[in-house]
Formats: structure tokens, C-alpha cells, sequence
């Protein structure tokens, strides 16, 4: 890590080891404070949660009020409701000194100086020598909020600034000081990163940091060119979003998310600490005195009316209805990918050409005259858009793609001065032949020729970014590929990734399984690992597209075929002679989770929305799933002589039946999709480096699962939930269809319709097959697929 402020430099790299954090203290339970208590629980990791007591009545009402919101909190802040036990509320009146036995405190209170550094003082008395302290403010700089504090408190104090919503957004900026110590700073890492799972940015001590300062900088900007571009309110938004690569909710509606009157605040503390003009238009601050302040007060920049949605008229403040651009242009750019969209911005004839090209040549001109000031590298900067404004490209990685006689060509015409920055960058920031580099934001600075460093990365981590970059090198990583996936490699380890539309499983994938668990025997590697680095969809599951296609051709046998090779598939990463880990995350739904189910172990991102959906297109899992569930649900209930078997095919039932998807790795642990030994990584970045340790753990004494017997109840079992299916019928609650697919589900689990047996595996996943079969043979089911092919939605039918 590079760095131009004195005394950062050691500090940072200092090497220190940091300690563990065991147990954190969190003062503040408002949005923030209770959104890290949230999260931090759902790591493993309990709290202590402060807030100011109540005047009367439960002293800890405020703190208690906090929690019930994040108990609320839509998207859900906890990854599991049930760690909310282990989260103790308190008041920092009759409660302080419970924070004496956490390791880490995080002050998460309002932003006001004042009251910050009152409670600063009050903890400087009370904490053991070790505890570290943090702040989560939005923009105050460090040294402003430790006036009066002792050397040793500034030694274990920095910055810890989370996002809002702390658990989707992944962006930590930490900042320390020049008295931060090495082991201080290397304890929040640590934490941060592989406890909490964020991706970290250092920054640099100043007003607004890096993501802040930038994005309050673009928010103002937008509001700025509305008016002289006069455009409306959907206009802007259509402008500064997806077409940039940006969320739906662009600029207004995401001002209205945060709420008009913080951006207020926050406007004016940058103003009065930066000295530059961060001045809203007169029009956003009569909004705020009115009280119009966004989604919390029913009515800022949109307005909600039952359905509807209105959008403010800025120039008479009414509420209009929503309007569409009609620009072939704008709809032309939205389908192109992102490097042919941002070439494309600089040709974009008309006002909104006019528009994007002024926004983006304003932001660029502030990113490049800013940021040696307030970040240590461009990836740093890149990084902190991309995590915390969920920008799919940081602003170097834009100006890249603009390129720098766009950029220089357009400042001139603005009339502003080109920044330093900009002339040292002859071969663009990031320079990707060979191995990746990026232009120093020190190099130049003295007057040196332009300094291009390799991108800071961390050694130890696996990234299939990174490896591609390999590809074509006299070790080429890549050991086997198709249109549909390929096979890395990670050493002795193999890793599977899938390409395909939305990573389905098609015909072309189960090849590629095959070849790549081949490769491992062949080439005698230590297992595989079955993952990829999509931001959202691990697998969408079986190729709907295929199979429509080949119920429509009509060849059941060459159906029938197709359903046998899933099904072997599964089994084959089951009975491989070496390990196979499964590295699920977001979407992994359908066959994605059969194959999750069948891998020796899952290494599983903490955010997995993990489920055998297939009810939703009329099927039951065909690829050994439903076999799956019965026998884990069955043998789940061994050690209890008296346990019921009954109960685990009541289980699987109900979770096929329903179509059940997990809301999180923890969600999906206590539906029974993963087992106990399967583990849980809650930093996306390392998933992939984690389940090849897995791999490389198993392997050492690895033999293959022998194959199981299960108990089947047969035609008992079968009375009992077709009665069952009967009941919710008469009641009006499901389908004659849906009938016929509880009947085919409860003929697989029960094993069939003939007395209790014993059974293998191959029995049941016969019975699946069969009952697939059947019900894709029926209209209902064929209609199910044709909608969720047209719509992309479930038909209940
Ligand atoms: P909030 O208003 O939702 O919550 C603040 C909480 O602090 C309230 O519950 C309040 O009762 C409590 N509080 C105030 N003074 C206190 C004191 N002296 N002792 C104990 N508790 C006290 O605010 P928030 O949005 O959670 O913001 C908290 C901090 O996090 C601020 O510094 C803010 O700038 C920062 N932050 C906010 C966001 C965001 O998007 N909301 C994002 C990052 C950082």
C-alpha cells in the first residue's frame, strides 16, 4: 500500500497481527447502530447495543425500539431472527460498563461533534487499555473527534464507516489516523473482512472520505444540470442510472431513500469543512422546509398515492405523473454492454447527450483533482463507488473507457483546467497487458515521470478475475472450456465454473462436469471446486429452454435420457474418489442446489438463496433431490430411537412442496439445505479461495461416501399425505394440478406405494425420474414452463 500522508505508510503495513474480536460493543441503536448489531450477530459474533435511556418507563425502550426495527427491516438486516437473542440491549446511562468486556466499541450515535466526543471522554475512563474504538461517522474526519483524547485512546481509535444497509452493502471504508497503531488497524481488518465479510477501502482522514465525497459530489452535480438542462426528475434518473451502470433508483430516487434532509446535512458539513460549493438548488431546499424530505416523510423527490407513483415538478413543486423518455437513443444505449455504452455516451446526439457527457466530464474533472487527497490508490477509489454506490464501474474504470482525449477535449470545452492526474495517465489508468497495473496516485506528484504500481491485491486469495488474466500465458490456467463453462486451474485443485445464460444447466454444462471431474482423476489433482464469480447467480438451475424444447420435439426416450444423466451427474460428484466442494452464493436454485446437495462438502457465500423451486414449472426435483432430502431427513433422525420417520418425509415434502428457497447460508442451514459441516464464508471474495481449502482439507484422507439404504414407509406414508393433499383441496387452497404433483412427491418419499423396505438411493432416484417424467408429460406443467420461459414468473394452475 502506497501512501502520501506522513506516518500512515508504516502504520498501515506495520505488520501487526491484530487481535481477535470476540465480542463487540455498539453505542447508537439507531438505523446504523442496530443494521451492524444485525449483522454482526448473523457473523457469530455477539453485542452489546447502547442507547440513551428512556425518560420513562423501560429505560431501554430506545435501544429496544432500534432493534425492533432491524427485527422489521425489509430487505432483512438479520441473516437468521433467532441470533437477535444475542444482541443485549442497554443504556448508556446504568449500562456503560458493559462495555468494559468487548474487544471492539463502534460509536454509531448522531452526527454531531459534540455529543461524540462527550462520549469518547466518558469511555476513555471506563475501557480496559486494549478495547478498540471506532466511529461510523458519514464525513467527520478523525482528528476533529478526538480533540482532548489521551495519546493511548488515539492509539487504538479509527474510523469504521459502514453503508446503509451494513448487510447488502459491502463497502467498509476504515479509516485511521497517523496514531492509529499497526495492530489496532490490522484487528478491524481482520474483522471486517472475514467476520463481517466487507470489502474494505482504506481512506484517508478527511471530510466525507472517499465514497461520500465523491457521491455527494455526483448527487450535486446531477440536481445542478437538471436545471440548466432542464430536464425532469425521471429524466435525470434515467440518465445517471443503469445506462451508467448504476442502480434503477439513480439520483432522486435514492436521495429519497436517504432522505433529503440528511443530504442537507450532509451538504453543508462538506461545504463548511472543504471549502468547496456543495450549494443544493434553491428548489431541494424548499423541499426540505416543507418538510417533503423523501420515502420516510411519504413524499420528497417521488411521491407514492396508493400504487401510483408521482414525480415532483421541480419548477412548480406539484406532483405529476410519472413520464417515460422517449429517446430511441437512450433505449438504443441501455441494451449495449457496458465498454460499447460508454463509448457510445460520447457520440449520444441531443440533450440527453448534452447531459451525460457534462455529468460525466464534471465528476471525472472532481474524481482526478480529488482523490490524492482523500484515498491512497485509484482501486481504492474505484473499489468504494463499486461497494458502497453499487456502481457496476468505479469512476477511473469509466474514464478508462471514455478515454483521455474525450476527457481532455471535454474539460477544455467546460473551460476547466486538466488535473495533474490526467497527464501522467499516458497509457490509461489501468494498464492490462501483462500483469494488471494501475498509475500510482503519489507517482507523479513531484514532478516524477507517472508511476504505474501493480494493483494492490491479497496474495492468499483465489480470484477467477485474476486468473483469467492468465490466459494465453505459457501456464495457461485454463485446463478445459466450452460455451457453457470452464475448467481453471488452482494448482492441485480444479475449479468448475459455469457460464452459460443465467449459469443454467444444459446439456453443455453436465458435458463440462464430467470433463472437468475426468481432468482431476486424470491429471491425479486433489479434487474440485464447483463455483463462480457471477455478482448474482450462482445457477438459475436446469435449462428450461432444453427441456421445452425437447418435450416439444417429442422423443421421450431422448428425455428420459437427458433426466438419467442429471441424475447421474449428481450422483457422479457424490461417488468421485476425491473431494468435490460445492461454492454456492445468490441465486442457486433447481439443479444448482442438487449439485450443492451432492458435493462432498458446501463452502456457501452468507447471502444463498438456495431452493428446489421446481414446483414452480410443475415438476419435483428430478436430478436427485427429492432422494436427497428423504435420506438426510431420515438419517437426521436416527440418534432418536423414537423419532418418528414419518416426520423427515413430512419434512422433504413440505420444502418441495412449497418450493422453498433459503433467505440466507444460515436460513438455508436450518431448512436442512446445508448440513452442519458445511461452512459458511461471509466475504464474497473469498469463496472461492475458502472451498478450495476445503478441498485441499478433505483431501488429505479422502475416501468416497459409501452408498446409503433408507428406511421407506410405502403405501402408509403415501395415505397419509395424499390425505393431506385431499384436505388442502376441499379447502379451496390448492389445485386439481397441484393435487396430481403432491400425489407424484408423496409416491417418490414414501418409496413407492408397496409395504415399508428398505431401499438404496437408485431405488428413489428411479421413482423421481419416473414421477418427473410423468408430470412434464401433462399439459399443466408444460404450461407452467412455457410462462415462466415468456414471463419469467411462476403460473399457479
Ligand atoms: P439514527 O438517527 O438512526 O440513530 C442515532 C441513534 O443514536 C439514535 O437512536 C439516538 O437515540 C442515538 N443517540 C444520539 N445521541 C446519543 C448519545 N449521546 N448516546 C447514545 N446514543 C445516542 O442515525 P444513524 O443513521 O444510525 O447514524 C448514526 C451514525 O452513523 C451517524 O454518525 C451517521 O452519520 C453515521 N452513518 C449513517 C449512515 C446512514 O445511511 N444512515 C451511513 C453511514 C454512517
Amino acid at each position: 500500500m502506497r501512501s502520501t500522508v506522513a506516518g500512515v505508510t508504516e502504520t498501515m503495513c506495520g505488520g501487526g497481527r491484530g487481535m481477535r474480536i470476540r465480542k463487540l460493543g455498539i453505542v447508537g441503536a439507531g438505523t446504523m447502530g442496530s443494521g451492524i448489531a444485525a449483522l454482526s450477530v448473523s457473523a457469530g459474533i455477539p453485542v452489546v447495543l447502547l442507547d440513551i435511556p428512556a425518560e420513562k418507563g423501560d429505560r431501554n425502550a430506545v435501544a429496544r425500539a432500534g432493534m425492533d426495527r432491524a427485527k422489521k427491516a425489509k430487505p432483512a438486516a438479520f441473516m437468521d431472527l433467532a441470533r437477535a437473542a444475542a444482541v443485549t440491549l442497554g443504556n448508556t446511562e446504568d449500562d456503560l460498563q458493559t462495555l468494559a468486556d468487548c474487544d471492539l466499541v463502534i460509536e454509531a450515535i448522531i452526527e454531531q461533534i459534540a455529543p461524540k466526543r462527550a462520549l469518547y471522554e466518558k469511555l476513555e475512563r471506563l475501557l480496559p487499555a486494549n478495547t478498540i474504538i471506532a466511529s461510523n461517522t458519514s464525513g467527520i474526519p478523525m482528528r476533529d473527534l478526538l480533540e482532548g483524547r489521551s495519546a493511548g485512546f488515539r492509539e487504538r481509535f479509527l474510523g469504521m464507516h459502514f453503508f446503509n444497509p451494513p448487510r447488502y452493502l459491502h463497502l467498509l471504508e476504515i479509516i485511521p489516523t497517523t496514531e492509529t497503531t499497526a495492530d489496532t488497524l490490522e484487528s478491524a481488518k481482520r474483522f471486517s473482512d472475514r467476520i463481517l465479510g466487507k470489502g474494505i477501502v482504506l481512506a484517508k482522514d478527511v471530510p466525507g472520505f472517499v465514497a461520500n465525497r465523491l457521491g455527494v459530489y455526483g448527487m450535486v452535480l446531477a440536481i445542478n444540470l437538471t436545471e440548466k438542462y432542464d430536464l425532469t426528475i425521471d429524466e435525470v434518473d434515467l440518465l445517471t442510472g443503469p445506462i451508467l451502470g448504476r442502480s434503477k433508483s439513480a439520483t432522486y430516487r435514492t436521495a429519497d431513500l436517504s432522505g433529503i434532509d440528511v443530504i442537507g446535512h450532509v451538504t453543508t458539513g462538506l461545504a463548511q469543512s472543504t471549502g468547496e460549493d456543495f450549494t443544493l438548488s434553491a428548489w431541494v431546499t424548499a423541499l426540505i422546509s416543507a418538510g417533503r424530505v423523501g420515502e420516510k416523510s411519504g413524499a420528497g423527490f417521488y411521491k407514492k398515492d396508493g400504487k401510483e407513483i408521482a414525480t415532483l415538478d421541480w419548477k412548480s413543486g406539484e406532483y405529476v405523473p410519472q413520464t417515460k423518455a422517449n429517446d430511441p437513443g437512450a433505449a438504443k444505449l441501455a441494451k449495449l454492454p457496458t465498454a460499447a455504452r460508454f463509448a457510445a455516451i460520447r457520440d449520444w446526439k441531443g440533450k440527453y447527450g448534452d447531459f451525460a457527457r457534462e455529468y460525466l466530464l464534471r465528476f471525472s474533472h472532481y474524481v482526478l483533482q480529488t482523490s490524492p487527497a482523500i484515498a491512497y490508490d485509484i482501486p481504492a477509489v474505484d473499489n468504494a463507488m463499486e461497494w458502497g454506490y453499487a456502481w457496476d464501474l468505479g469512476p477511473f474504470k469509466q474514464m478508462d473507457l471514455l478515454g483521455a482525449d474525450f476527457l481532455k477535449a471535454g474539460f477544455s470545452s467546460l473551460g476547466l483546467k486538466p488535473p495533474p492526474l490526467l497527464g501522467q495517465a499516458r497509457e490509461g489508468f489501468y494498464q492490462r497487458d501483462g500483469e494488471l497495473r494501475v498509475l500510482s496516485l503519489g507517482g507523479g506528484a513531484n514532478g516524477g515521470a507517472a508511476l504505474y504500481e501493480a494493483v494492490p491485491i491479497e496474495p492468499d486469495v483465489f480470484s477467477l478475475a485474476r486468473v483469467r488474466q492468465a490466459t494465453g500465458r505459457a501456464t495457461d490456467p485454463k485446463l478445459a472450456h466450452s460455451d457453457d463453462a470452464t475448467v481453471w486451474s488452482a494448482g492441485d485443485v480444479a475449479v468448475l465454473e459455469f457460464h452459460s445464460k443465467m449459469n443454467s444447466l444444459g446439456k453443455g454444462v453436465i458435458e463440462m462436469v464430467h470433463r472437468a471431474l475426468d481432468l482431476v482423476d486424470k491429471n491425479g489433482l486433489a479434487g474440485l471446486v464447483i463455483g463462480n464469480e457471477d455478482p448474482r447467480t450462482f445457477t438459475a438451475g436446469a435449462d428450461l429452454m432444453m427441456i421445452a424444447g425437447m418435450v416439444q420435439a417429442g422423443d421421450w426416450k431422448i428425455v428420459e435420457h437427458a433426466v438419467k444423466a442429471f441424475q447421474d451427474t449428481s450422483m457422479r460428484l457424490r461417488t468421485s474418489p476425491f473431494p468435490v466442494v460445492a461454492a454456492p452464493f445468490g441465486l442457486t436454485l433447481g439443479g444448482g442446489c442438487e449439485f450443492s446437495l451432492h458435493a462432498d462438502q458446501v463452502q456457501a457465500h452468507a447471502e444463498l438463496y438456495m431452493g428446489l423451486v421446481e414446483v414452480g414449472v410443475g415438476l419435483i426435483p428430478g436430478g436427485g433431490g427429492t432422494k436427497e432430502l428423504l435420506f438426510r431427513f431420515t438419517a437426521d433422525l436416527a440418534p432418536y430411537a423414537e423419532a418418528d420417520t414419518f416426520e423427515a418425509v413430512k419434512r422433504a415434502f413440505g420444502m418441495i412442496a412449497m418450493g422453498t428457497a433459503s433467505t440466507s447460508a444460515l436460513d438455508a442451514r436450518n431448512l436442512g439445505y446445508l448440513r452442519p459441516s458445511d461452512r459458511i464464508t461471509m466475504n464474497r471474495d473469498r469463496l472461492l479461495t475458502d472451498a478450495i481449502a476445503r478441498v485441499r482439507d478433505l483431501a488429505t484422507d479422502y475416501s468416497a461416501p459409501l452408498p446409503r439404504t433408507t428406511y421407506a414407509l410405502g403405501k402408509d406414508a403415501l395415505g397419509n399425505l395424499k390425505y393431506g393433499a385431499w384436505a388442502m383441496h376441499e379447502a379451496g387452497q390448492i389445485s386439481d394440478f397441484e393435487v396430481r404433483l403432491a400425489t407424484e412427491l408423496s409416491y417418490v418419499l414414501a418409496g413407492g406405494d408397496g409395504p415399508p423396505r428398505m431401499v438404496g438411493e437408485q431405488d428413489i432416484l428411479d421413482l423421481e425420474r419416473e414421477a418427473f417424467l410423468k408430470l412434464l408429460g401433462t399439459k399443466e406443467t408444460q404450461a407452467r414452463i412455457e410462462h415462466m420461459l415468456k414471463t419469467g414468473k411462476p403460473l399457479r394452475n
